[in-house]
């Protein structure tokens, strides 16, 4: 399975961070007995992140929903059609049949013309892209998993769907979710909303168009692998609206010598340089790509040092850090630590490596798509959540005690949302007029 071209480098179950060595790039806590195979799967598993099921290879999955399936990109509503897929133009105003998998088909009868060319033909659907980390998959082990006093008959039913997915909910997640709730999965509760869910709402011929490319301990140089190997899309497709969002694993791993780990600015620059060129290369004119910024990371230790563990037997999440900085398998050394000074010295070098970003976003130019770069939303959607009563864990995921949770996720939406709108509402896509005939045409479109 090729896993040295999946495996970016610092992960946690996303376990922790940077492979042992280039041979063999799966962090350390893989070789305990029992976890390699479980290492394998969670890091890329998947087929070169790919769908695994894909008959007609257009990269889209026509009924599997793991193993990089639907639950990652929309469903292929002709799986023996490579011309078929979310995201394409119609292919004769989608006359006779669905060629985008929108759901919008046919010819309306009184005046004689496609209803694609009639209900989105001023109005260019966008699709919603993630090139993104486990954050971005939305990463999430139930507490339920270590927590003795919890476990019954059902607790581990949907194991083999979970692990099939790494561990990630990306069909709940803050880029891709497409569920209005989370009501069909016991092992996570929460409010649901992405960016796709509104740019869809904003023209329901987009439906179905979107992609999460997001791989658990990915760093923005495993991603130009990444993107070669999984994107599908081509420039006779509809633009993209596109979400780089790397967030922490650059500065992020578990070894002693944590910063002679990180990301260097230089190899940074030169990795994010080369995914924009692949990029230029692939999406179609008029697209829209968004850099998040890296998260400040102090905000774990800060909400969680004293609290305990789910794990029980009193164990707190300081403990839990030690004990993973102990055997050089912590997802985050730099930041889930006692000592201060090294916990801001690895914000220092977070917002020095988004300082690269955002100056590529205003400096670099591309005639397929323009930029714009963000500060990380966890920040201020924490600060909301906090300033409401909430408290800092309570949007954590609290297993690993490292990734925003499902509240976080929706929070964070929120936040993209009203930054685009005061920064660059050229981003947003137009709301389609035609959206109620639509949905009184063609119904739920096919569904997901
Ligand atoms: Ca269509």
């Amino acid at each position: 399975m090729g896993r040295a071209n999946k495996v970016g480098g610092d992960l946690v179950l996303d376990f922790g961070s940077s492979g042992n060595s280039a041979s063999d790039p799966l962090p350390k806590i893989c070789n305990l007995p029992g976890v390699k195979e479980l290492c394998e799967i969670i890091y890329g598993f998947a087929n070169n992140h790919l769908p695994v099921e894909d008959l007609d290879g257009d990269g889209f999955s026509g009924t599997e929903k793991n193993l990089r399936g639907t639950y990652w990109r929309g469903k292929d509503c002709d799986p023996k059609d490579s011309k078929v897929h979310p995201g394409a133009k119609p292919i004769d105003g989608d006359r006779e049949m669905d060629s985008n998998c929108n759901g919008i088909y046919g010819v309306n009868p009184t005046t004689n013309v496609p209803y694609e060319t009639e209900l989105c033909g001023n109005y260019t659907p966008i699709g919603t892209l993630v090139l993104g980390d486990s954050a971005s998959a939305h990463f999430h082990v139930p507490p339920e998993f270590m927590d003795a006093t919890k476990i019954g008959n059902h607790t581990y039913k949907n194991i083999m769907s979970i692990v099939e997915n790494e561990f990630d909910w990306p069909m709940l997640s803050a880029n891709t979710a497409f569920f209005d709730s989370t009501a069909d999965f016991p092992e996570i509760n929460g409010p649901v909303n992405s960016s796709y869910e509104i740019t869809r709402g904003r023209n329901l011929c987009a439906h179905r168009d979107y992609q999460n490319l997001g791989v658990n301990g990915a760093r923005v140089g495993a991603m130009n692998t990444t993107i070669q190997q999984g994107l599908s899309r081509s420039q006779a497709d509809h633009p993209l609206l596109v979400m780089y969002a790397l967030i922490g694993n650059d500065v992020c791993n578990g070894h002693p010598d944590t910063f002679a780990h990180m990301t260097s600015a230089t190899e940074y620059r030169a990795s994010v340089l080369a995914t924009l060129e692949y990029l230029e290369s692939r999406v179609p004119k008029d697209s829209h790509v968004l850099m998040m910024g890296l998260a400040d990371g102090r905000v774990l230790w800060e909400g969680l040092h004293n609290r305990s563990h789910p794990i029980g037997m009193g164990v707190t999440y300081e403990a839990l850090y030690d004990y993973l900085n102990c055997l050089e398998i912590s997802p985050c050394r730099g930041w889930m630590n006692n000592n201060e000074t090294i916990r801001n010295m690895t914000t220092d070098h977070a917002e020095l490596l988004s300082s690269v970003l955002s100056d590529i976003a205003s400096t670099q130019s591309y005639s397929n798509f323009k930029m714009h770069y963000f500060e990380n939303p966890l920040k201020s959607a924490l600060q909301k959540f906090v300033a409401q009563g909430g408290q800092i864990w309570e949007m954590i995921e609290p297993v690993d005690g490292f990734h925003p949770n499902q509240r976080a996720n929706a929070a964070m939406v929120d936040v993209i949302w009203e930054m685009l709108e005061s920064e660059v509402p050229d981003f947003i896509p137009t709301v389609n007029p035609n959206n109620a005939k639509i949905k009184s045409l063609f119904g739920a479109q096919g569904g997901y």
